[in-house]
């Protein structure tokens, strides 16, 4: 990363910098861009609209969320682009980081981390920590200076990133646990190879998975093929009747959790950094059971 970055370790959740973000950047008569790709994205674009306007460039809302829009066009004269690099609930990923001549916002909660990146290219990164980072309560930002530097004045100074990078991210008391998980976190990702070695393994656990998913016709997946997150796998059960029976074999055998968000349906299994293939081998060997003993 190159040396005009600003690394702050903020409170609150990715979904304090929803309505931060346009506060700092976004004023009444101006307007930001955003692509609408998801839950996430559609809350952040709520909030921005309280500060200006809003340019939203492309959505995939009338396929339920299942691709990431190509070919959008973001305008030259938005404040800024801002866009969810991982959409969480709806398991698609953006594999490849628009080309913008506006600065580049970035909301990378559940990816960040997981593969190698040009960071360099983001004016803007916020992440909450509780998927790839640490624990819940603290938010990592990346934020260039000159861009910092451009922001409004005469927002309250928990709300300015410019009164945070003077201080330290200490302004007030810092969530002093949650920060004490990153260190440890990034001891433990720094120790086993850093992000390359992590990408190379969270390609291996989402390759094992999506091909047990796609060789099993038991399962269907509604997300398109190229935009598949490599975080979060999103399936269902083709015959809808042996949902239940799904899940409450995966419980006993203390797979917990898999139920999809409530939007969505289905079932969602996360491969954050901390899981190891070992977990991800267990859950698709009882997928080609249950196959086996259920499919057609
Ligand atoms: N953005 C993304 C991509 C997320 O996955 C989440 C939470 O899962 C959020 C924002 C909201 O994070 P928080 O609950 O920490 O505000």
């Amino acid at each position: 990363m190159d040396a005009n970055k600003e690394v702050l370790f903020l409170h609150g959740g990715a979904s304090t910098h929803f309505f931060q973000v346009p506060m700092n950047f976004l004023t009444k008569g101006t307007k930001a861009a955003y692509l609408d790709c998801g839950v996430w994205g559609t809350k952040a674009i709520k909030e921005a609209k309280i500060y200006g306007d809003v340019d939203v460039v492309a959505s995939s809302k009338d396929k339920n969320y299942t691709y990431i829009p190509a070919g959008f066009h973001i305008p030259n004269d938005a404040a800024y682009f801002h866009y969810t690099t991982n959409n969480t609930i709806e398991g698609t990923q953006m594999h490849h980081i628009p080309d913008a001549s506006v600065p580049l916002i970035a909301d990378m909660s559940s990816d960040i981390l997981s593969r190698e990146m040009d960071f360099n290219k983001f004016a803007f990164i916020y992440a909450g920590a509780q998927k790839n980072i640490g624990a819940a309560g603290v938010n990592l930002v990346v934020a260039d200076r000159s861009f910092l530097a451009k922001g409004n004045k005469g927002i309250p100074s928990m709300m300015d990133y410019t009164v945070h990078v003077e201080n330290g991210s200490m302004l007030n008391t810092p969530p002093v646990f949650a920060i004490y998980v990153c260190m440890l976190t990034l001891r433990w990702l720094k120790k086993n190879g850093g992000i390359q070695a992590i990408e190379s393994a969270n390609n291996k656990k989402a390759a094992l998975l999506y091909d047990t998913l796609d060789t099993n016709s038991i399962f269907t997946l509604p997300v398109e093929k190229k935009d598949r997150s490599l975080m979060n796998a999103v399936f269902t059960i083709t015959d809808p009747s042996l949902e239940a029976l799904f899940l409450k074999k995966c419980e006993s055998e203390s797979m917990i959790g898999i139920k999809g968000h409530r939007n969505v349906g289905g079932f969602r299994v996360s491969l954050y950094n901390a899981l190891p293939l070992s977990s991800v081998q267990v859950i698709t060997d009882l997928m080609n059971d249950f196959a086996n003993q259920y499919g057609s």
